[in-house]
């Protein structure tokens, strides 16, 4: 049986950020003990499944004691036969303390991911990040002083006033920092956040101006080394997130906590976002139907920079990719959105600014 990957949603943080749709709230330590129970009876309802990608994603899991997530790990690495493989923990460089880290760390974490969104003082205050460029700077030192490597750091794209140049300056920073792996997601603007319901106090980028920011990015990090391997990833070479690719590679995990999503034995469900029902039985989830389908796949692999590959469709379906398909994707090459060649279908990076409407046309 292939190899899964967990999911761990740490639904706490100090305060809500004003883009931010994930489910997470204010807590004090009793709830999040709690809650760290639940979730390791939730894993515990698993027998005979194995992983080898662990991520613990929130929320903020570094406003948790070190301790609780550490227990969570071992519970899951025990529960699911971990042998080797990627264990990701999310911090927030002001929670990212030495005692947060010691603990972790003993648990066998091997790759963490840091908000950062920007290095521009003006840019985090707008963003509700407390922190500035040093304390970035001493969090990234500190995970390397315990010999962490295989650090990942998250940007934005699409900050009020927002531009090339201080984008640059972002990314600047990522780079000088001798990180392994970039995310740069541009900034969309969700309902029931703060951004939403103030935005015409801030001066948004307008879509032309977020697609030259994006664009720059991607020409930027690649120039240094750091290959988009996804619409919003790059990575050195072999620090690509194995536990992410999962998702686009249309295979299995397992998602535990509220909003926490799982494609298992081929059917899809989540859990809803709410704590209380969680604490009450965290067994209860929401089907989503049926996953793993061919067009599934190709949606989820089209995301990739190596989009739809024709030996592996081959491998995983039993066909080749249908000529109609081919055809369809053949209409976006003259504007150098796509590319189609003997290897597969993949988009370019033109392309993936509007991966959304070439990815539905071509399926
Ligand atoms: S720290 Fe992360 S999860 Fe928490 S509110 Fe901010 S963006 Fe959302």
């Amino acid at each position: 049986m292939n190899k899964i990957g967990i999911y761990i949603h740490i639904p706490f943080c100090k305060s809500k950020c004003p883009y931010c749709d994930f489910y997470s709230l204010n807590s004090d330590c009793n709830l999040q003990k709690i809650y760290v129970e639940q979730v390791k009876k939730e894993i515990k309802s698993y027998q005979n499944v194995s992983a080898d990608t662990i991520y613990i994603g929130g929320g903020t899991p570094s406003t948790v004691d070190g301790k609780e997530i550490a227990d969570v790990i071992n519970t899951a690495k025990k529960q699911f036969s971990f042998n080797d493989g990627e264990i990701t923990v999310e911090v927030n460089p002001s929670s990212c303390t030495k005692d947060f880290l010691e603990n972790i760390i003993c648990s066998g974490v091997n790759r963490i991911s840091i908000g950062v969104q920007s290095i521009n003082d003006n840019e985090r205050k707008t963003l509700g990040r407390k922190s500035d460029a040093n304390e970035i700077l001493n969090a990234i030192r500190l995970i390397r002083s315990y010999s962490i490597d295989n650090i990942s750091l998250d940007v934005m794209l699409g900050i009020p006033n927002q531009t090339k140049d201080s984008l640059k300056n972002t990314l600047d920073f990522c780079i000088e920092s001798g990180v392994k792996h970039i995310s740069a997601y541009i900034l969309k603007i969700e309902e029931n956040t703060f951004f939403f319901r103030n935005q015409q106090k801030y001066n948004f980028p307008d879509e032309d101006a977020t697609a030259q920011l994006y664009e720059f990015c991607c020409q930027y990090l690649n120039e240094n080394g750091f290959l988009q391997y996804e619409i919003s990833n790059f990575s050195l070479p072999g620090f690509e997130s194995k536990h992410n690719l999962k998702y686009w590679n249309c295979e299995e995990y397992l998602g535990f906590g509220p909003s926490a999503h799982s494609f298992f034995n081929k059917k899809r469900f989540y859990h809803i976002n709410d704590i209380n029902s969680y604490l009450e039985n965290p067994n209860v989830t929401v089907d989503d139907g049926d996953g793993g389908d061919f067009e599934e796949y190709s949606m989820l692999r089209l995301r990739l920079s190596k989009g739809l590959v024709e030996e592996e469709v081959l491998r995983d379906f039993n066909f080749k990719i249908p000529e109609e398909m081919k055809k369809r994707a053949e209409k976006f090459v003259e504007n150098n959105l796509v590319v189609t060649d003997e290897k597969g279908i993949r988009l370019t990076s033109k392309g993936f600014l509007v991966s959304n409407y070439i990815i539905s046309n071509i399926i």
